[in-house]
């Protein structure tokens, strides 16, 4: 048998391959065996790691409202499937394992506000409601106080509709898309000082 450099590659390859799974016990029967895969019955969502400015995608797998699973999205075109250690425990933000392995809700998430008052030395735990009312009033409030329509430039008033009273800070908590309403909404309202942690 004429043998090629990529026949005797492809034969130490197959060689090599068979040891090392004899080598740990396994053989086709028992692999094919293995526990069922943690996406099973799970409905895939594309997004964006939260961790970090660079942005990478990724599918995470929603069973019963629990993110069950998150890896790196193979057709983004920033981590072409690749997640650092912290994207990859990303879905432990949602569940976590107690201790004989099932995956449970994380206890630590915090899923309500958390208000502490003007003097105050602890936090309470407020409604999203009547925090986001609270915080739309305010923003209201401050920008219908402080907006300056027009500038003198050389002796000409310019309009500008612009308030130096409001600072608006992005987060890399939230996606691009996310990050892109929020400098929308706060142009919109004649903010200027927008700045995000990543510089996005
Ligand atoms: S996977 Fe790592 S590098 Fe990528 S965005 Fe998340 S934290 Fe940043």
């Amino acid at each position: 048998m004429q043998l090629t450099r990529r026949s005797f590659l492809k034969l130490t390859g197959a060689a090599a391959a068979t040891a090392t799974l004899a080598g740990v016990g396994l053989n086709k029967a028992s692999a094919s065996a293995a526990e069922p895969l943690r996406i099973k019955h799970t409905k895939e969502y594309p997004t964006t790691c939260t961790f970090c400015g660079v942005g990478c995608g990724v599918i995470c797998s929603v069973r019963d409202g629990l993110v069950v699973n998150a890896e790196g999205d193979p057709g983004h075109p920033i981590n072409e499937g690749t997640l650092c250690s912290k994207g990859s425990s990303l879905f432990n933000i949602s569940y976590m394992f107690e201790e004989k392995g099932k995956p449970v809700p994380n206890p630590k998430r915090l899923t309500k506000p958390l208000y502490r008052a003007p003097g105050a030395s602890s936090y309470e735990e407020k409604e999203w409601d009547d925090v986001l009312e609270m915080i739309a009033q305010r923003v209201k409030d401050t920008r219908d106080r402080t907006l300056v329509e027009t500038v003198d430039v050389g002796g000409q008033q310019v309009t500008v509709n612009r308030t130096e009273a409001i600072s608006w800070l992005g987060s890399a908590f939230c996606t691009d898309e996310e990050n892109y309403l929020f400098h929308k909404m706060a142009r919109g309202m004649g903010v200027i000082n927008i700045d995000h942690c990543a510089r996005l």
